[in-house]
């Protein structure tokens, strides 16, 4: 069973990364220029395991207690693991020292509470601010408004690096309301890049999950956030 996994996973694997290559391509992008994120959130360690054998070290979760078991079970392999989910503060001591990139800073307080702890493990952690593009009530993130003001705050945390933006389009509308969705957020990093204060970066654009990936590509996205057309077969 498991050497069936390992070889659908592997498949899966590389039609996903054709996919991206096309969509940039289409494009006119480098395909080097989107790095794949594959979200194991649906299945269990061991599954997620035969992924980063398969050639993927770049790995997500959303909860955070899922990403303390998944950390847990990789042990010291290289992998490098990012949160794409809402992080309460109370679970910041004991996450952000297992993240390589967190995407969904969502928070003034929990930028401040991220940079302290990172003062403390003498680190900086890279960051992208979560933008609600879609506008959707029940999501997370700032609004596309208020990130700008937030901007000097987010400079004068040192233990911060902030890097871009991340988002969601919005779950009903199809491929032309994502794309339409995604075209916003690459503008807001367009003019926030024109203002942006020393020692912040707007460079990257976390944006495309299984069903939107290729529309993300076509308008910029920088890193796409892929669960489920990787674990097809398996879950
Ligand atoms: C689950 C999740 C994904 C992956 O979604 P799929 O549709 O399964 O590819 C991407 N980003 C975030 C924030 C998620 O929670």
């Amino acid at each position: 069973m498991q050497r069936d996994f390992q070889e659908i996973i592997a498949e899966n694997l590389a039609r996903v990364r054709g996919r991206i290559d096309d969509a940039a391509r289409a494009a006119g992008r480098d395909p080097n220029e989107v790095t794949l994120l594959g979200v194991t959130k649906y299945v269990e360690p061991d599954v997620a395991m035969l992924l980063f054998d398969a050639g993927l070290a770049d790995l997500a979760e959303s909860r955070p207690q899922q990403l303390w078991r998944k950390a847990d079970s990789f042990g010291d392999l290289p992998v490098r693991w990012h949160m794409v989910g809402h992080m309460q503060r109370n679970k910041v001591r004991r996450s952000a020292p297992l993240i390589s990139v967190l995407h969904s800073l969502d928070s003034p307080r929990l930028a401040v509470a991220l940079n302290s702890i990172m003062a403390e493990e003498s680190r900086r952690l890279p960051a992208l601010i979560e933008v609600n593009i879609s506008g959707d009530e029940r999501k997370h993130g700032f609004m596309p408004d208020d990130v700008e003001p937030l901007l000097s705050d987010l400079a004068e945390l040192p233990h911060l690096e902030i890097r871009g933006l991340m988002a969601m389009a919005a779950l009903e509308g199809g491929p032309d309301r994502a794309r339409h969705d995604f075209a916003a957020l690459r503008r807001l990093r367009e003019r926030l890049r024109r203002n942006c204060p020393p020692g912040l970066a707007m460079d990257e654009l976390s944006m495309g999950m299984s069903g939107d990936f290729a529309e993300a590509i076509a308008e910029g996205a920088t890193i796409v956030r892929i669960g489920t057309a990787l674990f097809e077969g398996v879950r």
